[in-house]
């Protein structure tokens, strides 16, 4: 049998702990840590990516210090206000909702982010702490990664991993995470040679490469974990990068989509936030 990762019992724990944390160190809700989500133009999705980060930040008890820009802002003008987010002391997190409307530079935006304030993990200075293992605000969907096989008791130091996918929200800060937990790390992309040969040799088996239904029985050596990332909107609901129900019974275990790695992307922002405020602090 292959047992499913609950990402969403995993994420409700880290939530509740940050809550409780943040209850402990900040008894006064004005001196809570903030996150301030920019959100710029009128995008569906995005608008409700972004009310569901300020719901999570409020259960958390935290401060919720959100920015709405028009569609039509200038690079000057959204440069402005991260600057304003940066230079407020009582500001701990900044988070620019990505994707920004069309002709802002968003890669130049995050640049703006100091990396104390980084909660997404995106900056090249985070990248860089990150590389070095050097103390900073890892991406969240990663980090969240990290938590889940943590959770179940999955070995990471000496295990094979192989992450398919090498985006710098996904893949590549992933890679760095289990690299530095000791796991013996492959980064499999869209011109590998071979993919199944390359995923057999995974004990743990991330797919992040945003292709539906990739992952199938040959790409698993049984007893494998299988960590997936993708998330695509079907008429049947969410489905994922892999096709689930040929592993059963391969696979040890592996997260459903919904309700395995989406969730946790949300509570390590919450997590990061907490970290953001902590630093702050020295
Ligand atoms: P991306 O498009 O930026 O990167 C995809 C990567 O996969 C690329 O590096 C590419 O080389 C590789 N790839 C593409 N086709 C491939 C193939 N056929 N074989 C092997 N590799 C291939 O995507 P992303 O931002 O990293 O997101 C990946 C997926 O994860 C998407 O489905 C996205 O929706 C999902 N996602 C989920 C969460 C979450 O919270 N669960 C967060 C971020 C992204």
């Amino acid at each position: 049998m292959t047992a499913l990762i609950d990402g969403k019992a995993a994420a409700k724990r880290i939530r509740a702990q940050v809550a409780a944390d943040v209850a402990a160190a900040y008894p006064s809700r004005e001196q809570a840590p903030g996150l301030a989500t920019i959100l710029v133009g009128g995008d569906p999705a995005s608008a409700v990516y972004v009310a569901s980060k300020r719901r999570a930040v409020r259960e958390a008890g935290m401060r919720d210090q959100h920015r709405s820009l028009p569609e039509n802002s200038t690079q000057e003008q959204v440069a402005a206000v991260i600057d304003e987010l940066a230079a407020d002391p009582a500001v701990s997190g900044i988070l620019l909702q990505l994707p920004l409307p069309k002709g802002l530079d968003s890669a130049r935006l995050i640049e703006r982010i100091p990396a104390e304030k980084d909660v997404d993990g995106l900056t090249t200075m985070s990248a860089g702490l990150l590389a070095r293992g050097q103390y900073g605000l890892r991406p969240c969907t990663p980090s969240g990664v990290i938590e889940l096989l943590d959770t179940e008791s999955v070995p990471i130091t000496g295990a094979r991993a192989v992450v398919v996918g090498r985006s710098e929200l996904v893949g590549r800060p992933l890679a760095q995470l289990l690299l530095h937990r000791d796991a013996t790390v492959t980064i499999a992309h869209s011109k590998t040679r071979d993919l199944a040969a390359v995923t057999r040799e995974a004990d743990i088996l991330v797919a992040a490469a945003g292709v539906r239904g990739l992952i199938g029985a040959e790409h698993v050596r049984p007893g494998a974990t299988v960590i997936d990332v993708g998330i695509h909107r079907t008429d049947g609901g969410l489905a994922g990068d892999v096709r689930a129900a040929e592993l059963d019974g391969i696979a040890a275990r592996i997260t459903p989509v919904p309700g395995g790695v989406g969730p946790m992307t949300i509570a390590m922002l919450m997590s990061n936030t907490l970290s953001a405020a902590q630093w702050a602090r020295g």
